[in-house]
C-alpha cells in the first residue's frame, strides 16, 4: 500500500510518486463530469474516454484550469479519484506531499490541505513548485546560489528564483500551453473559416508551433470543419503564421521571466547569469522557447531532462528527506 506519496496536481496533468517506487501515475487533470447533477464519474484517461461513449450531458471538465483551487468540493473529489486509482483506501492513510504554486493564497493553501485530509491522507504537506522543480531538476536548494526554473504549464506559467530554500522573486501567471492551443483554435476560424477541437489544436502546436523561427519552417495539413457549411475541410499551414497567431502567450511568458530577473536582488542575478535559466513543464517543450528566452534575456536556457514529470520527481525525491526540508524552510506551513 501507499505510505508516503508526493502529488503534482497540475493544470493539465495529474502525476503521483510513490516512495520507493516511483512514478505510478500520469494522467491528464480532466473529469468527466454529470452536468445535470454534478456528479464526477472518472479522471484521468477514464474521463476522456467515457466523453465519447456517454449522453451529452456528461462533460469534460478541466477542474484546475486556470490554476486556481477554487471549488474545494471538486478538488476533493479530484484527489479521492486519484487517491483509488493508486490504491489508497481508508487503511492505508499515507502521508502526502502536494506540489503547490508559489503564488497560492491561504485560503487556497488551507483547501487543498483539508481536500487531501478528507481524501484519506493521515498528514500532508506542502511544496511550492518551483522548489520541488528545483529539486527534480538536481539542482542544490541549500547553497546561498541563486537559481530560476521557468515552468511553463497548460494553464499556468511560474517564474521563480531561488537560493537558500526560498522564492526570492518570482511571477505566477495564468497563461501557458493551453493559451497557445487557444490561440490555434481561434487563428483557423478567423483566418481559414474552420473549427478544430481543443486537442487537434495540441496536436498542432507539437508537431509545427514555435516560438522562434525553426531551421526549415515546416507545413501541417490541418483537418476540420468549415464553419459555414459545417463540412470537413483541410488546409495547410505553415509554422511561421501559427508562431504569429501565437505570439501573444509567449509574450505574456517572456514578460513573466523578464519581470522575476528583474526583482532579483543582484548579487543572485549574477549566479543565475552564470548558471542560465532551467526551463521546465510540457509547455516548455514549445519548440524554439528555450532560444526565444535567451534573445531576450542573454541569458543561456537548459530545458530540464523530462520536463513533464520534473516537478513531481522533485517532490517525489524530498519524501527522502521531509524533516531536513522543513528546517531549512523548503516546505510550506
Ligand atoms: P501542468 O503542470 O500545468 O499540468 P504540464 O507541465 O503537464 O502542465 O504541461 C502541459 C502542457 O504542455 C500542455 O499545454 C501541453 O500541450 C504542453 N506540451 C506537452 N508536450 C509538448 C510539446 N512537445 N510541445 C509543446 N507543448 C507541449
Ligand atoms: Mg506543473
Amino acid at each position: 500500500m501507499a505510505r508516503d506519496i508526493a502529488i503534482d496536481l497540475g493544470t493539465a496533468n495529474t502525476l503521483v510518486f510513490v516512495r520507493g517506487r516511483g512514478i505510478v501515475l500520469n494522467e491528464p487533470t480532466v473529469i468527466a463530469m454529470n452536468e445535470r447533477t454534478g456528479e464526477v464519474l472518472a479522471m484521468g484517461n477514464e474521463a476522456w474516454k467515457m466523453i465519447g461513449s456517454t449522453p451529452g450531458y456528461v462533460v469534460a471538465v478541466r477542474p484546475l484550469r486556470n490554476g486556481a483551487i477554487t471549488d474545494f468540493d471538486l478538488t476533493e473529489r479530484l484527489i479521492k479519484l486519484v487517491f483509488q486509482k493508486i490504491g489508497v483506501n481508508r487503511f492505508s492513510h499515507p502521508r502526502a506531499l502536494i506540489c503547490v504554486s508559489s503564488a497560492i493564497t491561504t485560503v487556497e493553501r488551507r483547501a487543498v490541505e483539508e481536500a487531501a485530509l478528507s481524501a484519506g491522507a493521515r498528514t500532508v504537506n506542502l511544496i511550492e513548485e518551483p522548489m520541488a522543480a528545483m529539486i527534480g531538476a538536481g539542482l542544490p536548494i541549500d547553497q546561498p546560489r541563486g537559481n530560476c526554473i521557468i515552468d511553463v504549464g497548460g494553464g499556468t506559467t511560474e517564474v521563480a528564483v531561488v537560493t537558500m530554500g526560498g522564492v526570492v522573486s518570482s511571477r505566477a501567471i495564468r497563461v501557458g500551453g493551453f493559451d497557445v492551443d487557444d490561440a490555434i483554435q481561434r487563428f483557423l476560424r478567423r483566418e481559414y473559416g474552420m473549427a478544430i477541437g481543443e486537442r487537434t489544436a495540441e496536436a498542432i502546436k507539437k508537431e509545427i508551433g514555435s516560438a522562434a523561427p525553426l531551421p526549415d519552417e515546416p507545413k501541417a495539413e490541418i483537418r476540420g470543419r468549415e464553419l459555414a457549411t459545417g463540412m470537413p475541410k483541410t488546409v495547410t499551414v505553415s509554422a511561421e503564421e501559427l508562431r504569429v497567431a501565437c505570439e501573444d502567450a509567449v509574450a505574456h511568458v517572456m514578460e513573466a521571466v523578464r519581470g522575476a530577473l528583474a526583482d532579483t536582488p543582484p548579487e543572485l542575478a549574477h549566479d543565475v547569469i552564470e548558471r542560465g535559466l532551467h526551463l521546465t513543464g510540457g509547455g516548455g517543450l514549445l519548440q524554439g522557447l528555450d532560444v526565444r528566452i535567451t534573445e531576450e534575456t542573454t541569458i543561456p536556457v537548459h530545458v530540464t531532462d523530462s520536463p513533464l514529470e520534473t516537478v513531481c520527481l522533485g517532490a517525489g525525491q524530498a519524501l527522502d528527506s521531509l524533516d531536513k526540508l522543513r528546517e531549512h524552510g523548503v516546505l510550506m506551513g
